[in-house]
């Protein structure tokens, strides 16, 4: 964030003329920021440029299209020029490229992309919201015909006409992020056997690696390939018209067809040669009304570098609930009012074949990664509703707060149904800066096939209370593979056999009360079940039978994921 130098207003200089308002992009950021302008001030001309030949559509719908899902592409435009015009006044430039800013003269200049004219256009307030482009890294092959990226309309459709016109059965997406596995689903749903090559050793780069586990294993079932830890080295074409991708490793990868979704880069072109500041995540440096460094330019959405609520580190979040939260920001600020952005959390969700993925907050890795340490985990596996309702299924949650005040600092859940219910209400408890009380206090709906009486939020924030009255020490699972404690593991001689952690005894939870006397009372116990209740019943049982006893979050389902990603022997 930038703190905002006087401006010298424009408004001064153009006394007596109508207040003109440019604004470059006219999607997510720009397109709010319009509406929103107009709702607020009927005395301003708006005028919004964009070089492709739509405003205002659905970037988010495309891999839908792209997977026949939305096969009418009209219902990816959500409002169109002439709307624009008759219900705003707000006059959309389509086909109609910026090229530079002068911000001496307030003007930039815009070229027509139909007949290759430029023109000079005078402004009193401009607002950037280019977004931000699909990274095309500088390898051989990659701008070989059958290679795509999704960011626009008339891009999903070229990925159809050459799924359509060449039968494509086989597809390889670079790349094993939100987009990336939104695509892998719709070409799933076209029929195609599709490989996924990531960098990475996980997919979903975001969200903790044990956090991952439960969404590789459902694509490994589903059918889909997934080299992992392996990174593009180039796509190479063959004779008859098919794509080889050549991994690092050497794997070769053929495909009919090859998506490249390995992240978006800031659109900040423009804004660089304008001298704007950019800031060093490589966005636009904007305050918290999305003034950029010259008062009389605002940036919005994927090209500008908000805060982080949660690490107060400054991050690039492409994400449309954001861009357009900013969009009406800077109409707000261009209007006069003083509305602030709050700044970002990283709350999102994405679906795959069934299953769903959300997070809000920080991740473990994040808040390592910025230095903060003073924060506990817990896991949980709880099912989206009574377990006594047919249908059940488990989320896998996990929940990081800060320690000693409880704050929630984050939380992942992976599961089949209600998930991202749970995550928005932890997002929105972040937000009102909650602890972990909070969520155990939450009143939320519950009827049998919704929920349970103790909701897996409140559970989660119980368990967290547990943790922090010391009702539940928990131990680090990372530190499994240096303990000197003792692992006990209080599932079913049955459930043990089945598989358990190495050097962990099996002394069951409806033994312990017979047999806790067999237990050194020199070591620490640490205790694991199947997803953490039963140890936890076990920990309290000996804590107050005079032992030093610590609970394994998560249980062996947590252990398993741990174990998948490598965190734990
Ligand atoms: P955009 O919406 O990208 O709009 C920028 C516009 O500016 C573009 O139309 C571009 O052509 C135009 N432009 C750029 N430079 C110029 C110029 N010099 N002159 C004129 N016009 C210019 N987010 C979610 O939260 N959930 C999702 O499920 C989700 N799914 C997505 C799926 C896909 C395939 C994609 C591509 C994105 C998805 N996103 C999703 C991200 C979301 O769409 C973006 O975060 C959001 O659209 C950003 O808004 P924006 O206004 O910054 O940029």
């Amino acid at each position: 964030m930038i703190q905002q130098a006087e401006s010298q207003s424009t408004d001064a200089r153009n006394v007596g003329k109508r207040r003109r308002v440019l604004i470059v992009g006219g999607v997510a950021g720009g397109a709010s920021c319009a509406a929103r302008l107009r709702r607020l001030d009927e005395s301003v001309e708006i005028l919004m440029f964009d070089r492709g030949p739509y405003v205002s559509f659905a970037n988010c719908g495309l891999p839908y299209y792209v997977g026949n899902v939305i096969s009418d592409e009209s219902r990816l435009l959500v409002a169109s020029r002439e709307m624009f015009h008759e219900r705003f006044n707000i006059e959309v430039q389509t086909e109609t490229e910026v090229t530079s800013i002068d911000r001496s003269a307030c003007t930039i200049t815009a070229r027509d992309l139909r007949t290759g004219n430029t023109r000079t256009e005078r402004y009193d307030v401009l607002v950037l919201s280019p977004g931000a482009a699909p990274i095309r890294p500088q390898l051989p092959g990659v701008d070989l015909p059958g290679v795509f990226a999704v960011r626009t309309i008339p891009d999903s459709r070229r990925i159809r006409s050459w799924i359509a016109e060449r039968s494509a059965k086989t597809a390889v997406v670079v790349g094993g992020g939100f987009i990336g596995l939104e695509m892998v689903e719709n070409l799933i749903h076209r029929e195609l056997a599709v490989a996924v090559l990531e960098k990475l050793p996980q997919l979903m780069p975001p969200l903790d690696s044990e956090m991952a586990v439960p969404l590789m294993e459902h694509l490994a079932e589903k059918g889909v390939q997934l080299h992992l830890g392996d990174g593009l080295a180039r796509i190479e074409e063959h004779a008859g018209g098919g794509l080889t991708v050549v991994a690092e490793s050497g794997a070769r990868l053929p495909a009919d067809l090859v998506i490249l979704a390995i992240g978006v880069r800031p659109e900040t072109m423009l804004a660089k040669d304008a001298g704007l500041e950019i800031g060093p995540r490589g966005g636009v440096v904007v305050d918290a009304q999305m003034r950029t460094s010259d008062p009389n330019i605002w940036a919005v959405g994927d090209v500008v570098e908000v805060q982080d609520v949660l690490t107060g580190q400054e991050t690039v979040l492409p994400l449309a609930g954001p861009a357009n939260r900013q969009g009406r920001v800077a109409a707000e600020s261009i209007a006069g009012r003083a509305t602030h952005f709050r700044g970002v959390q990283a709350t999102a969700v994405v679906g795959v074949l069934g299953l769903t993925v959300a997070s809000t907050g920080a991740s473990e890795k994040g808040l390592r990664r910025a230095g903060i340490t003073s924060f506990q985990k817990i896991y949980l596996h709880p099912g989206n509703h009574a377990g006594y309702y047919p249908g059940a299924r488990q989320i896998h949650l996990k929940l990081v707060f800060s320690v000693p005040d409880g704050r929630i600092l984050g939380a992942q859940a992976v599961g089949f149904e209600g998930v991202e219910k749970r995550i928005d209400v932890i997002a929105t408890a972040i937000q009102f800066n909650g602890t972990v009380h909070d969520l155990a206090e939450a009143e939320l709906c519950y009827a049998p096939q919704f929920g349970a009486a103790k909701d897996p939020v409140n559970l989660a924030g119980m368990l967290a209370e547990n943790v922090l009255n010391g009702d539940m020490p928990v131990a680090d699972w990372l530190e499994l593979d240096r303990t000197d404690a003792l692992l006990l593991d209080v599932r079913e001689p049955e459930e043990f056999a089945r598989g358990h952690m190495p050097k962990a005894i099996n002394l069951s939870l409806s033994q312990l009360r017979s047999r806790y006397v067999e237990l050194p009372k020199d070591r620490e116990i640490w205790a694991c079940c199947a997803v953490g209740q039963r140890a936890y019943f076990a920990t309290r049982f000996l804590t107050q039978h005079g032992y030093r006893s610590r609970n394994l979050s998560g249980g062996y389902t947590t252990y398993s994921a741990l174990k998948s990603a490598g965190l734990t022997p």
